[in-house]
């Protein structure tokens, strides 16, 4: 382990700005924290509004050539950064690990799947013009052509560092927007490795630059972003709070926006489930990254007549979930984020206990202190419990017993969110009867695995506006422009 931690590669500790590396213009700095230690593994600069400034002139000098450049040039620069993002997986894993916590085979799984970002949008703009249209007007042609925005602003958050870098950076890049990053202020130094490698890979200075800031410069950084006339188009992954005041911020400039927000996944086993497979597909839905997923599995609804199988079953394989530091290729469940996550989960814990929800397993400080805690399972879950109407985002899979499946849909869809769902049944027609009445924008059936650089992702209700990934994803990207063209 001790080896794993000095192998930890060179990390970029300076932020990326119009092609170069840069220190902020107050001079300050903040530092990234090892969840799992508390240790300080770097500082990184601290910027604010006059850094915004020069990152939004850089987009703005960078646009003419980007724009020209020919989509399959744009297109093999994304791909050369994504083969260098896999030639140094091992690498981007550990400082993946070391600012965040996940397991190292999920961190490894992660810059595969960000790389895979890269891969799918570099093919999706070579296949995505405009249109012809049948003149509806005599004496005019009617096309369409499909234009970037101009300078985008994203900003991201923790718990997928390297992913939600890639998810909106590639679309973006593809359809020719040149972008000012803010990473989260507890994760930048995975952006700014992968911003070094799309150095290397060629893109252009100016194309993507990476503002860090701490959470105190952050609300200054975030007003910036929403706010500036030159930024046409926000992206923004996050909480629904956070989501809410980008918007109104972003409002006075009518900026084009995609928000990804909080979601409060339900996850409905039936009767006629393979319980097998419904408890498998529930350690991933729940446990993968200490459940800090925002398709987490928050509410778990289970039918009576399986209920106490299933909960058996399920307690029986999160007593095998191994906690540990993410560098310890043993481990399943790393430390959570911070502090405040901790209470969170054990606030979570503590007030569906009061409410009388039953402690099978876990519920206790785990013996290492700091920032891990012990996977926990609760049955007999009520609804009005906090945990059912808020994300916890922590390791607490809490049981809800439900009679027939109007009940699992009405409590399914009663929340504001609407981001993932999940259902098991062998029921086809249940099947369909489910996928037509969950308010969700993704519902994954008799599976927990559905992220995919293919499939659009996205929340309806307050989980968010638009798509990412898939020709969705790029369509999100660019403008429609209408010529009409009359033959004299
Ligand atoms: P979380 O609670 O999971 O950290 P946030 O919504 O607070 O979720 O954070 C997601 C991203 O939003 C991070 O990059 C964070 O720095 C950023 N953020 C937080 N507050 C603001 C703000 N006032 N304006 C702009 N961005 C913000």
């Amino acid at each position: 382990k001790d080896a794993d931690r000095n192998a930890v590669p060179q990390v970029e500790t300076s932020a990326y700005v119009g092609g170069a590396w840069v220190e902020a213009h107050s001079g300050d700095r903040f530092a990234v924290t090892d969840p799992a230690t508390g240790e300080t593994i770097g500082h990184v600069p601290d910027m604010s509004v006059a850094d915004v400034d020069d990152a939004v002139s850089a987009a703005g000098d960078a646009l003419t050539v980007w724009r020209r450049m020919s989509v399959l040039d744009r297109g093999t620069i994304l791909r050369d950064w994504a083969e260098l993002m896999r030639d140094s997986a091992e690498g981007l894993a550990i400082t993946l690990v070391r600012e965040q916590g996940k397991p190292i085979r999920e961190a490894v799984a992660e810059i595969g799947y960000a790389a895979s970002f890269l891969d799918w949008f570099a093919e999706e703009a070579r296949r995505s013009g405009g249109t012809t249209i049948p003149s509806a007007l005599p004496g005019r042609r009617m096309l369409t052509v499909r234009e970037p925005f101009g300078i985008g602003a994203a900003i991201t958050p923790w718990n997928f560092p390297a992913a939600m870098i890639t998810r909106k950076v590639a679309p973006a890049l593809a359809a020719g927007n040149t972008l000012v990053v803010k990473p989260a202020e507890q994760t930048p130094l995975s952006a700014l490795a992968l911003a070094r490698l799309a150095e290397r890979a060629g893109l252009p200075p100016g194309v993507l630059n990476i503002v860090t800031s701490s959470r105190a410069n952050t609300p200054a950084v975030g007003h910036e972003l929403s706010t500036r006339p030159e930024i046409r188009k926000l992206s923004f992954t996050g909480s629904t709070a956070i989501g809410a005041l980008l918007m109104s911020q972003a409002s006075a400039t009518i900026k084009s926006l995609s928000l990804e927000l909080g979601g409060n996944a339900p996850f409905l086993v039936f009767a006629d489930a393979n319980l097998d497979l419904a408890v498998e597909g529930l350690i991933t839905a729940k446990f993968r990254n200490a459940g800090q997923t925002c398709i987490s599995a928050n509410r778990i609804l289970v039918a009576d007549a399986v209920y106490t199988e299933f909960a058996e079953r399920l307690t029986e394989q999160v007593s095998r979930l191994v906690v540990g530091d993410g560098l310890d290729p043993a481990t399943s469940i790393g430390p959570l984020i911070d502090a405040a996550a901790v209470a969170k989960f054990d606030a979570h814990v503590a007030n569906a206990q009061q409410r009388g929800a039953t402690l099978r397993f876990g519920g206790s400080a785990h013996p290492r202190g700091g920032n891990f805690v012990i996977p926990t399972v609760l049955t007999d879950c009520p609804s009005d419990a906090d945990l059912c109407n808020e994300e916890t985002f922590g390791p607490l899979a809490a049981i809800t017993p439900f009679t027939d499946e109007a009940e699992a849909i009405t409590l399914a869809n009663a929340t504001v969110h609407g981001l993932a769902g999940y259902a098991y049944t062998q029921n086809a027609d249940r099947a369909w009867r489910l996928a037509d009445a969950l308010e969700t924008g993704m519902l994954g059936l008799n599976t927990a695995e559905i992220g995919s650089a293919a499939a659009p992702f996205g929340g309806v209700k307050q989980s968010g506006i638009g798509r990412e990934g898939s020709h969705e994803g790029f369509l999100d990207w660019t403008e429609e422009k209408y010529l009409c063209w009359a033959i004299n």
